[in-house]
Parts: structure tokens; C-alpha cells; sequence
């Protein structure tokens, strides 16, 4: 795995899904700019292959040194030291657990791979405490370059786990300052007390009045409201910019702890070298499940891809049938809320790989996806699907039954988000072991956590006594319950933390802006 880094005819070149990149990006470049030009996702020109000797011999590093291998190994515009340098930053002990994402074994064919270990305890900080270190050299070689002359403000607004991964990521970043936006009452105790109270000189939380569907809809004004990008970049040298899962940026680093996991399934004897594995993922906007099969391209012996989905079960039906169809759906509340989506944003990437990378077809999939909310694949797209991925969707109700039961067998208490992937693999699994991305620490998730284990359904209320606890407050009897005392010191610390962001503000594009302008005078 040895790149020139001096050789630009070797550098990856970004493309992009929907054919209208006809010069190519950088790695550096498509990491600014996040979004391609004319609506479609950037997508590296090579794929490059690994041996299963290469993949295996992973195992003896660490994983920073992993990541880093793998980095190298797409060829990517900067020069190997640089590389190592920030993913000793990436991965260090800003994770609680010296492997980052450690493996736990359930029994003999059944791994979870638990991606919470990072500093917000949700599976998002494997790529936002990356993205953002290689997001802010980027902009800095292209600075030096004198292709940029701007620093950046990343604008977010979030349900619940994206917000404090991105801030986590972000803070202390130079050259960019991050803003976040949750709706006021509509996210959990503790999700809205991660948020607030944290440190840092370059962000900025704000409650907005309104819904989560207020809040995107207010951001989403205000990166199209050309003349506020204009006045921001005039006065303040400043560009808006998203840190969402379609940022190249973010999907690489999720490629990484897939192939990590096969060798390290493989140094501790639990897979022969070669074997297949099977790997379930709980799915939202697809960019987990996607990063999983390019660590399959590159060579990891990988078999089924298993989509699991809750009760928005858009991505199931279309596996299973070939129609993504959104025209009559609902948006149903679950207790797995990081996957109640509709429009999967990620899978536009995956039907591109699909089809042979023909992007007049994915083109016209989106086209019709926005006019129509609805499309369908062809026959042979939908042969190849079928081939390499399986879906199910797991309700609300076996959803909290799973946690239970995984508790009582075997001693090991799972977020919501990883019961549904638990549940939909115990349907899928074939002969293969099988891999499950649990993708949150139960403690994020505390009470549906209780709810499961106390037998009340979802949606209903907590008895009385319950409910006026803090949400830390409930975890700490939950361990007590349970006996599972692990809960991460940045959740168990909650309540003592001091609250540094009070402010509540409406969710119009005039007072986001407005906010977004004071805070950038405290930046200059
Ligand atoms: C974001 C998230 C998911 C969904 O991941 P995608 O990459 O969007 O498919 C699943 N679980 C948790 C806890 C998440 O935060």
C-alpha cells in the first residue's frame, strides 16, 4: 500500500453521480466543496483494491495507523506524513477504548462492532472527529494554493445525534466555526444537555422554536439565500458550509473500521482469513451501510449487506421490490430517531456504483425522485441489488422486545438503533457470521432503554417517578438495574456540566441569519 503523494496523474479524481463534473476535484477540493455542482454526490474515479494479505496485516497496527493505511491507499492529494499526523489526532484518546471501535462477541458467529466510543458516545464521531481535521487542511492547502481565500462556517441543524458529533468534531478546528440548531423541547434530556454545554471557542448552539422540520427548513434558506453567502463573504471572508453524511469526507472514514474489523475478526481467531462475513447495519441516510460495501469492492471478504430499517421502512420495500416510493408515506416517530428518514440521501452513490457508474440513469432516478416522489430501477440494477444486499424492517414494539431479549441471553444491553439491526439479522442471517454495526451507546437512548426493560410499549409515558428524572439520573438506576455500569463519563457527567448556550430563537431564514451574524462578529 505505497502512494506517491508528489505524482498528480496518480491522485484520485472525483466525479460526481449525476455527470455534471466535467473537471475533476481533488480530494481536497471535493472535501471543501461537500456537495457537487448541479445537485449530484462526488465520487472518487478509482476504487482501489487491497490483497487479503494487506487486509489481514492491518491487524497488527494501531487503528489510527489503520486508517491512515487505508487513506494512502485511495491515493488522496496529501502527502503521506500529513496523513498520519492528523489520524493520530482522529483516533486517540478522544475514543474511551484503546481499539476505537472494539468488537464484542455475542457467541461465536455473532459480533457486534460497537462504533460508540468516541467522545458524543454515537457511531458519527468515527467520521466527524475526522472529517473536520482533514476538511480544515484541506482548505488550508487550497489556501496556499491560492484557490481560497475564506474560512468556513458549518451551519447544522439536528434531531438529536449529529449536532454534538459535529460540534465535538469541529471545536478547536482552525479556520472554521460551527453553529448548531436543534428544535426547542423536541430532543431528549440528554441530547440537548450534550449540546449546550459544550466547550470551545468557535461554536454555537441555539434552541430554535419549532420543529426539527422548522429548523432544516430555516438552514436550508439560509445556504440558498445568495445574497447573505455574498454579504458573509464580503464583510466577513466567511463561506456556509453543511458537514452532512453526503461529504465524501465523511463516508471515508467509515470505510475504514469495516475492513479494520475483518482483520481484527482474524487476528483474534473468531473468522478464518477469507471466510465470508455478513454485516447488518441499522440505516438511515445509507452512508454507513454504503461505506461497508466499498470496504467489500476493496477487497474484504465480505457476503450479504443487510439493510435494516425501523418502521419508515422506505429503504426495505425498495430493496425488496425495486420502487423507492415516497409519494403516500408517512414519517413514523420510532425509538431508533437517527433512522426515521425518507429520502435517503446516500443511496444515490450506491445505485451509481450499481448501475456501472451511469449517471444518466441515476439523473433521472433523482429527477423523477423530486417531481414524482417516486422511482424505479431497471431489471439488471435491481439483479445486482438483490445479489449483494438484503432488507427488513423491525417495529417499534420487537424493537424494545429485542433489547430485552439480548439482555436476558446474554447479558448485554443495546441501544435502539442496534436492536433493529440485532433483530433484522436474526431474520436475514444465513451461514455466514454476521457482523452487527451497533451504532449507539444504550445510555443516549436511556428511556426507551427502560421502557423495554420494564415492559412498557413505545410511546408510552414512563411511571411518574421515572419520568421527573434527568436523563442522567435514569441511566444511573438503569446501570443499577442492570448491573451494566459502563455508561461514558461525557453522558454520566451531564448534569454537572455548566450550560453555556441559552439562547432560543425563531426558525425563519431572517433570525438564523441574524444569529449566525452575531455569532461571526465574535469570531473575527
Ligand atoms: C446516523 C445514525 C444511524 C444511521 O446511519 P446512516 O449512515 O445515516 O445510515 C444509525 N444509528 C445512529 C445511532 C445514528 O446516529
Amino acid at each position: 500500500m505505497t502512494t506517491s503523494a508528489q505524482d498528480a496523474s496518480s491522485q484520485v479524481k472525483f466525479f460526481d453521480t449525476r455527470g455534471n463534473v466535467t473537471d475533476p476535484y481533488s480530494f481536497t477540493e471535493a472535501i471543501v466543496a461537500g456537495l457537487a455542482p448541479g445537485g449530484g454526490l462526488f465520487v472518487p474515479d478509482k476504487i482501489p483494491h487491497l490483497s487479503l494479505e494487506e487486509i489481514v496485516a492491518l491487524a497488527d497496527l494501531p487503528y489510527h495507523q489503520r486508517a491512515a493505511a487505508i487513506y494512502k491507499a485511495f491515493a488522496i492529494n496529501m502527502p503521506d506524513a500529513q496523513i498520519d499526523e492528523l489520524m493520530a489526532l482522529c483516533y486517540s484518546d478522544n475514543f474511551d477504548d484503546e481499539a476505537i471501535c472494539p468488537i464484542t462477541s455475542l457467541d461465536k458467529d455473532t459480533h457486534i462492532l460497537e462504533l460508540w466510543h468516541g467522545p458524543t458516545s454515537a457511531f458519527k464521531d468515527m467520521a466527524l472527529q475526522c472529517l473536520p481535521r482533514f476538511f480544515s487542511a484541506s482548505a488550508a492547502a487550497l489556501r496556499e494554493e491560492g484557490k481560497l481565500d475564506n474560512t468556513f462556517c458549518i451551519l447544522v441543524a439536528t434531531s438529536g445525534d449529529t449536532g454534538k458529533a459535529a460540534l465535538e468534531g469541529f471545536k478547536g478546528v482552525d479556520g472554521v466555526s460551527i453553529g448548531v440548531l436543534f428544535p426547542d423541547g423536541g430532543v431528549s434530556d440528554i441530547q440537548r444537555k450534550q449540546m449546550v454545554t459544550t466547550t470551545g471557542n468557535n461554536v454555537q448552539v441555539w434552541a430554535v422554536r419549532g420543529n426539527f422540520d422548522d429548523c432544516q427548513t430555516g438552514v436550508k434558506r439560509v445556504f440558498s439565500d445568495l445574497a447573505f453567502n455574498q454579504q458573509l463573504m464580503e464583510q466577513r471572508k466567511v463561506a456556509l458550509s453543511s458537514a452532512n453524511s453526503i461529504n465524501w469526507g465523511r463516508l471515508m472514514p467509515q470505510i475504514v473500521y469495516y475492513i479494520s474489523s475483518y482483520a481484527q475478526l482474524v487476528a483474534d481467531g473468531k473468522l478464518e482469513a477469507g471466510q465470508l462475513l455478513d454485516v447488518c447495519v441499522p440505516t438511515g441516510n445509507f452512508g454507513n451501510i454504503l461505506a461497508c460495501w466499498y470496504a467489500k469492492q476493496m477487497g474484504t471478504p465480505i457476503g450479504l449487506l443487510m439493510c435494516a430499517s425501523n418502521e419508515n421502512r422506505v429503504l426495505t420495500d425498495f430493496i425488496n421490490t425495486g420502487t423507492y416510493d415516497i409519494s403516500d408515506r408517512q414519517f413514523v416517530l420510532t425509538p431508533s430517531p437517527s433512522m426515521d428518514i425518507l429520502v435517503s440521501s446516500n443511496l444515490e452513490r450506491q445505485l451509481f456504483e450499481l448501475t456501472g457508474r451511469n449517471c444518466e440513469a441515476i439523473a433521472q432516478w433523482m429527477a423523477s425522485l423530486n417531481e414524482e416522489r417516486c422511482f424505479r430501477i431497471d431489471r439488471g440494477t435491481f439483479g445486482k441489488m438483490r445479489e449483494e444486499f438484503a432488507a427488513e424492517s423491525v417495529s417499534n414494539a420487537d424493537c424494545l422486545t429485542t433489547i430485552r431479549t439480548v439482555f436476558d441471553d446474554h447479558g448485554y444491553l443495546m441501544d435502539p438503533h442496534t436492536a433493529v439491526a440485532y433483530a433484522a439479522a436474526e431474520r436475514l442471517r444465513g451461514e455466514n457470521p454476521v457482523l452487527v454495526a451497533s451504532t449507539a451507546h444504550w445510555a443516549k437512548f436511556g428511556d426507551n432503554v427502560y421502557r423495554a426493560l420494564f415492559d412498557i410499549a413505545p410511546g408510552q409515558p414512563l411511571p411518574a417517578d421515572k419520568a421527573a428524572l434527568t436523563g442522567c439520573q435514569l441511566n444511573a438506576f438503569i446501570a443499577d438495574e442492570t448491573g451494566c455500569f459502563y455508561v461514558p463519563e461525557n453522558l454520566a457527567m451531564l448534569d454537572e456540566m455548566k450550560v453555556r448556550f441559552t439562547e432560543v430563537i425563531d426558525g425563519n431564514e431572517h433570525a438564523i441569519e441574524a444569529a449566525t451574524d452575531t455569532f461571526l462578529q465574535t469570531q473575527a
